[in-house]
């Protein structure tokens, strides 16, 4: 079989695959895995959404809709993002799309080609480094380093900048890292933005999952809403992640071709959930509030649990639903430690270097799972790492 050239550069995200293989591993072999490979809420979608999904299907939404989504879907986004960050985008501006996802490949493949760069951060979610290499454009890392908290360094991201950068991606907060970008981070990458222009897509699917700080959006600083395309959707704060449901708020000029790109792949989004999704975002907000609060309690016991196992070391993320500990001490490599843990201890979580080179030295658990689970992690880690410690550090 022949495949066009383009399908050896497409990456993938290793959650996915992860998911398999310690479904298979329980099932051959009988372990009882504990599952922190995967970013998905393990709440189920609060009881106000699922009714307005099922009432939308037996008052006839199951036909298609425009492309670029219901208009009064598209205005909701828009009402809900006006409330959430001060900042007013047209309905037009608004495209919904079949989950985030689709926003992200529709504009990187809108947007970069051969001779142009795109930077990205890394450690960062893999789907970037592999739509930019897809599309044939050169694909710049920016490094996350654990000195800055993981937050990007803008006097780095300077150097990388050059005449034939045309797109950054940004994620704020971070998966995997959990880091958050200030006020004056976000501020100054517009500036830098600006002065070279080149646009930025800020990946924006967890910024209501974030504690005890403020959060920040670079479309506050966009004030002509020419430069930055805003990232968004259901699946995580809202615990959908299976419906498949997002958007992508941005300049005039590009939501025509987001929306025909979108025609070409899946036509609209799945129209009985677009109108769950107006309910969602304007109906009451009880639930995301209390899985956001029931994420905070874990996050503090599932660090305060790394920081007792020995050789680990991990900061306290301030959004997101991952913990990401530098395991640098054990004397293992990532990737090595990673497959000990599933394959022989039953705790399922995923190599830094997943994420990107920098990801040497790290892993990453989700904690989208009960304390109790992650007690259980945490446990089995801490029981074996001496042991696995005088193995390799001699
Ligand atoms: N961006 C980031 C940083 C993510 O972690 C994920 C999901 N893991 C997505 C986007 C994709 O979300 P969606 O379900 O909306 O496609």
């Amino acid at each position: 079989m022949k495949f066009a050239k383009r399908m050896s550069r497409l990456g993938t995200e290793s959650a996915f695959e992860i998911l398999a293989r310690a479904q298979k591993l329980e099932k051959e072999k009988g372990i009882e895995v504990v599952h922190l490979q995967i970013g998905e809420p393990d709440f189920d979608t609060p009881r106000n959404i699922r009714d307005s999904a099922i009432n939308a299907i037996n008052e006839g939404y199951t036909h298609y809709t425009a492309s670029p989504g219901m208009p009064e879907v598209r205005a909701a986004i828009s009402e809900y993002y006006y409330k959430l960050r001060g900042v007013k985008y047209d309905p037009d501006q608004v495209v919904v799309t079949s989950g985030s996802k689709e926003v992200m490949f529709s504009l990187i493949m809108m947007l970069a080609e051969e001779g142009t760069e795109v930077i990205y951060p890394d450690p960062g979610y893999p789907i970037y480094k592999s739509v930019i290499d897809f599309a044939g454009a050169t694909a710049v890392p920016i490094p996350l380093r654990e000195e800055n908290q993981f937050r990007l360094d803008v006097n780095e991201l300077k150097k990388l900048v050059t005449p034939r950068t045309r797109l950054l991606i940004i994620n704020t907060p971070e998966n995997p890292t959990g880091s958050v970008l200030t006020r004056r981070d976000v501020e100054e990458i517009y500036k830098l933005a600006s002065d070279n222009d080149f646009l930025v897509m800020a990946d924006e699917i967890y910024s209501r999952v974030i504690y005890d700080i403020e959060f920040a959006s670079i479309s506050q600083f966009d004030k002509k809403q020419e430069r930055v395309i805003i990232l968004d959707g259901m699946s995580k704060v809202y615990a959908m992640c299976g419906w498949r449901l997002g958007w992508g708020l941005m300049p005039k000029t590009l939501a025509p071709g987001v929306a025909r790109m979108q025609t070409n792949i899946t036509s609209c989004a799945t129209s009985f959930i677009q109108k769950a999704t107006v309910d969602a975002l304007l109906g009451p907000q009880d639930d995301p509030a209390k899985m956001v609060a029931e994420f905070k309690k874990r996050r503090d016991f599932f660090v305060d649990g790394i920081n007792q196992i020995e050789g680990f070391s991990c900061l306290k993320p301030p959004g997101a639903f991952y913990v990401w500990p530098n395991i640098k001490r054990t004397g293992w490599k990532s990737i090595d430690l990673f497959e000990y843990l599933l394959t022989e201890l039953g705790v399922a979580g995923l190599s830094g270097t997943a994420f990107g080179e920098e990801g040497e030295g790290y892993l990453r658990f989700s904690y989208a799972n009960s304390i109790e689970n992650i007690d259980k992690a945490i446990k089995r880690i801490k029981e074996a790492m001496p042991a696995l410690i005088k193995e390799r550090v001699k």
